[in-house]
């Protein structure tokens, strides 16, 4: 489930419990490793302690995180205490064309603070995030995720060349090269569950050019009468929207973290 994505999520949720949102569903024994919780931005320490502690996954979804204004995720926190962490896109990626390689670049980056110790993301992690972290956050947990006997073979087969090429220094660990230079037209092959699904950049399953085509085609058309009314209709809610969380988020009730004045 979505949970605390925003910070209106998170006023609500005091509003409506009087407590945070992660106390509130855990009063109805949500919580435990069968749940996955979309974003998660605005936990609080207590709960990310709680998530821990009943083994409860969180969905990273970065780029939408930044995309949507929602804030950005307390991933080192999650990650320092034990949290199951994956990596969701959310379809809304940064460049609209859900790259997950690019993705896992972006969570590699957001959230390095400064500081010389290791509390940032390193490559391994978030490598783990995408595959075997993914897949604990489904019901496939057990069958999918990593590559061993008994698992569906899911893989994709990047070319060395297109990573390594012109230059890479020897020390480069294997896994850092990969996430830093990967890029999506140098995948040569994607299996699923054993089954060559794409190859010689071409879909086996899926007339990738007759959708888009097909897809181009349909929305040539007008807009039919309905999605004219709802398209009003959202527009008419905006305010109403607007006046009914006018104080939920008031910068203004918080001390700011840092006060310009008092430097002087
Ligand atoms: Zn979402």
């Amino acid at each position: 489930m979505h949970l605390l994505e925003t910070a209106y999520q998170k006023e609500y949720a005091h509003r409506r419990g009087g407590c945070s949102a992660v106390e509130y569903i855990d009063r109805f024994g949500l919580l435990g490793p069968h749940m996955t919780l979309g974003h998660g931005v605005w936990l609080n320490e207590k709960d990310i302690d709680r998530l821990a502690e009943t083994g409860t996954c969180v969905c990273h979804n970065c780029s939408s995180n930044f995309r949507l204004r929602s804030g950005v995720a307390a991933l080192n926190r999650l990650e320092a205490q034990g949290v199951y962490t994956g990596i969701g896109i959310d379809e809304a990626g940064i460049n609209d064309d859900r790259d997950m390689l690019q993705e896992m670049r972006m969570v590699l980056r957001a959230h390095r603070v400064p500081g010389m110790d290791d509390s940032v993301p390193t490559a391994a992690q978030v490598f783990r995030m995408a595959t075997s972290g993914g897949a604990k956050t489904t019901v496939f947990g057990e069958t999918i995720g990593t590559l061993a006997v008994g698992r569906a073979a899911d893989m994709v087969l990047m070319d060395w060349r297109q990573i390594s090429y012109p230059y890479l220094d020897q020390e480069v660990p294997l896994l850092d090269a990969v996430l830093l230079r990967a890029k999506t037209e140098g995948v040569r092959g994607v299996v699923c569950d054993g089954e060559v699904i794409y190859a010689d950049g071409k879909f086996t399953k899926v007339d990738r050019d007759g959708a888009l085509k097909s897809l181009h085609d349909e929305l040539q058309n007008a807009l039919t009468d309905d999605e004219v009314d709802r398209r009003g209709l959202s527009k008419a809610l905006l305010p109403h929207v607007k006046a009914f969380y006018a104080n939920y988020i008031d910068p203004s009730r918080h001390e700011p973290f840092y006060k310009p004045s008092s430097r002087v």
